[in-house]
């Protein structure tokens, strides 16, 4: 579902009305929807409320589906609910609340007494505390430290996040516990208001009208700082700038934040996306003076594009160094494919688009880890245990009906939900029985042998980010916590054109001795199908300047980006660099690396053009070394860097400074680095040879036998 109108309320808990001049601490509505952003000040609950009535009517009379989200928190810790109302149900515990508030149209309000009251259906003391000097009531705590025995968590899973409070404290910097006794009641009026047209997420996931969710503006507290007016206040900024970025995210990927979360303790829209509602705050909010923002895969607006001058190098430069020269290309390029979505199972090898959340605890419910014994640990002690069996077993797939009485065992199996009155599970090869006793050492340690609900991982944690490469054990991840499809870039298209007039386009054709068989271009649409990418087989061409043109044209319809190999230096043959410099925008980068000559980068017709070099051997290391990351980038699955080994060198080279070198290397039986016996650059059998390169750095370098240096098998990069 896609929303129209965005609102984000930054609400309050005060006692009295705000000032009358537009202030902080007030309560503030942002909303963002076709034509702008707006933001607006009110100084009391009861006019904010009327005011979003008001709004919810008017978008739903015209059809627009209006996304809510509050600042303060739609559920308490797990546990809360059913104290107070029997169910572990969050909108029966809102009713609860509300039945207790009250709240009067100047802010006048009862939170603390009806804390106090709450705090009395617990033993000990809390869980709400924090309160005025003024307020008398001993069950109300001033301070969190004075509460004790109460029982309930502290926090939500949420809240964990850095920053939050917890949802019991009431009164000073930050809490946000008053917000929420005050604020509940309110939505509560609007659901009921709204009826079947509102639906308040997580809890309800039903597509209606009106959609409520919880926020937290601090998420993007610093991009709140940097896009804010001068003087602005900042909960106005905050508002404002939150609603524009809900509006610029993905509206699929909105979607699916909505419904991230826990069923009884709610959920922070927007935990684990900071990333992207950062990137959308960027599009949304403009930022004098600032350089406009590159685009981006989440952007609904502007398709991805890269900039015709974005491989520009200052002239003059003369020799760059490989590290800088990969800063710049870094620096250069964003992902340029599409996304879908794709089935779980099919999904190895492509890039995930968007963060993926767990659906449910894995494991869903607390387990046995072995096969043995369940009991309750608190009828137990050291010594000879002896408990009686009840009948029947736990085995994984077929729960235990009924509970386990303390004092009593079941016989339960690996995988098995641990039944009711059991926690703890004695191993099988510890044990003796009879079939109507089981006999043990104690003491066993509680909890023993049992795996946690959620040990794994628990529902709406961070299960997958993006921009992964999604392998086998992923699909394991994503499939255990009940994740069907996932959210995937279209596969990055590489086109792979050979030029040279010597140059023999397949070894089935004849090739005269002054022609060589083109040794790049499967090589090249090799590694791209090796890298998951979708080779594009553009062919080969002579050395002519119309027919690279055509074929360069061809790859641009067809591919997200094109190598080419050969003529790509600066020399009267090199007729791709040519042309590239005549009606593309060549960017000729000298790097200083051996074995390589310029690398050839420009745009054509919109797509990246990286010219190789001629030499299958500089061909390879260059399309190993800035091709790679390269790709890797484009594709949306970001920058990538080889794992490179240090290992001793089996061989004897005195290297000049200047540039960097990678030689073809293998690993001998002793572990150390030989490299193959010439350097010559057209000994395409030294890369058929080696299992990797040695990479020497791009100062001057003394190797003996034994010298410590990198290693980096081809398996590291990608080759398979
Ligand atoms: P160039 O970069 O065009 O100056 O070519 C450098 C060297 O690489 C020359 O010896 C070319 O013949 C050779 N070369 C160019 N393209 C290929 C290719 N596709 N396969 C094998 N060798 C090539
Ligand atoms: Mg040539």
């Amino acid at each position: 579902m896609s929303f129209d109108t965005f609102v984000v309320v930054d609400w309050s808990g005060a006692s009295k009305p705000s000032p009358a001049k537009p202030s902080k601490d007030a309560i503030w509505i942002g909303i963002a929807r076709e034509g702008g952003v707006e933001a607006s000040y009110h100084r009391t609950r009861a006019d904010a409320t009327d005011t979003l009535a008001t709004l919810f009517e008017t978008e739903r009379s015209t059809g627009r589906r209006v996304l809510a989200g509050f600042d303060f928190p739609f559920a308490y810790p797990k546990g809360f609910a059913e104290a107070l109302t029997g169910t572990s149900e969050p909108l029966r515990l809102w009713q609860a609340l509300a039945q207790r508030i009250e709240d009067a149209p100047d802010n006048a309000n009862n939170r603390f007494q009806v804390a106090a009251e709450l705090n009395d259906l617990f033993p000990g003391i809390g869980p709400f505390w924090g309160c005025p000097d003024t307020f008398g009531d001993p069950r109300l705590p001033k301070r969190g430290t004075q509460r004790d025995g109460h029982g309930m968590l502290e926090r939500r899973k949420c809240d964990a996040t850095p920053g939050a409070q917890t949802v019991w404290k009431l009164f000073t910097t930050g809490s946000v516990g008053s917000q929420a006794l005050l604020g509940i009641p309110r939505l509560l009026a609007l659901r009921e208001r709204f009826g079947a047209d509102l639906s308040v997420r997580p809890f309800e996931q039903q597509d209606t009208p009106i959609t409520l969710v919880e926020l937290f503006p601090s998420l993007i507290a610093h991009t709140v700082a940097a896009l804010a007016e001068p003087d602005e206040i900042k909960d106005r900024a905050q508002v404002r700038i939150l609603a524009g970025a809900l509006r610029a995210l993905d509206p699929q990927r909105l979607d699916a934040m909505t419904r991230e979360g826990h069923p009884e303790e709610g959920w922070i829209l927007g935990l684990g996306h900071e990333e992207a509602l950062i990137r959308a705050a960027h599009r949304a909010i403009p930022q004098p003076c600032e350089a406009p923002m590159r685009s981006d895969p989440d952007s609904p607006l502007l398709p991805p594009r890269l900039r015709d001058d974005c491989f520009a190098m200052p002239q003059g430069v003369s020799w760059v160094p490989v590290d800088e020269a990969l800063a710049k290309l870094r620096a250069a390029l964003n992902p340029v494919t599409g996304t879908t979505t794709i089935a779980t199972a099919r999904a190895a090898g492509r890039v995930l688009a968007a963060d993926v959340a767990a659906r449910r605890s894995n494991p869903p419910m607390p387990n046995s880890a072995v096969d043995g014994y369940g009991f309750a640990h608190a009828a137990t002690d050291s010594g000879v245990q002896r408990l009686p069996l009840v009948a029947g077993r736990a085995a994984a797939g077929q729960p235990y009906p009924d509970a386990v009485p303390a004092g009593h065992a079941v016989r339960i199996l690996t995988g098995a939900i641990l039944p009711e009155g059991v926690d703890t599970v004695v191993l099988e090869e510890d044990t003796n029985t009879n079939g109507t006793t089981v006999v043990f050492d104690g003491p066993i340690k509680p909890r023993a042998n049992t795996r946690k609900a959620g040990e794994d991982m628990a529902a709406g944690e961070l299960a997958l980010a993006k921009g992964r490469h999604l392998r086998a054990p992923d699909l394991a991840l994503a499939s255990a916590l009940g994740i069907a499809e996932l959210p995937v870039h279209r596969p990055l298209r590489v086109g792979v054109l050979s030029t040279g007039d010597e140059i023999i386009a397949a070894p089935q054709l004849r090739a005269a001795p002054h022609q060589i068989w083109d040794a790049n271009r499967p090589m090249l649409l090799s590694l791209a199908q090796g890298w998951h990418y979708e080779p594009v087989d553009l062919g080969h061409v002579g050395d002519d300047a119309e027919e690279i043109a055509e074929r360069l044209h061809e790859g641009a319809r067809e591919a997200d980006v094109i190598l080419t190999s050969g003529g790509a230096s600066a020399g009267d043959e090199d007729h791709v660099s040519a042309l590239l410099r005549a009606r593309g925008t060549l960017s000729s980068w000298r790097i200083a690396l051996k074995p390589g000559r310029p690398l050839a980068l420009a745009m054509w017709e919109g797509v990246p053009v990286f010219g190789l070099p001629g030499n299958p051997v500089a061909a390879l290391v260059c399309a190993l070394v800035f091709a790679r990351p390269a790709l890797s980038l484009l594709s949306g699955a970001g920058w990538t860097e080889p794992q490179g080994f240090t290992v001793p060198a089996a061989f004897e080279k005195r290297k000049k400074p200047g540039r960097r070198e990678y030689l073809r290397a293998r690993l001998n039986e002793a572990g150390a680095a030989e490299v193959f016996g010439s350097e010559g650059s057209g000994r395409i059998s030294g890369l058929s040879w080696a299992q990797g390169l040695v990479e020497l750095p791009d100062g001057a370098l003394e190797v003996t036998p034994g010298t410590p240096v990198r290693y980096i098998p081809y398996a590291s990069f990608g080759l398979v």
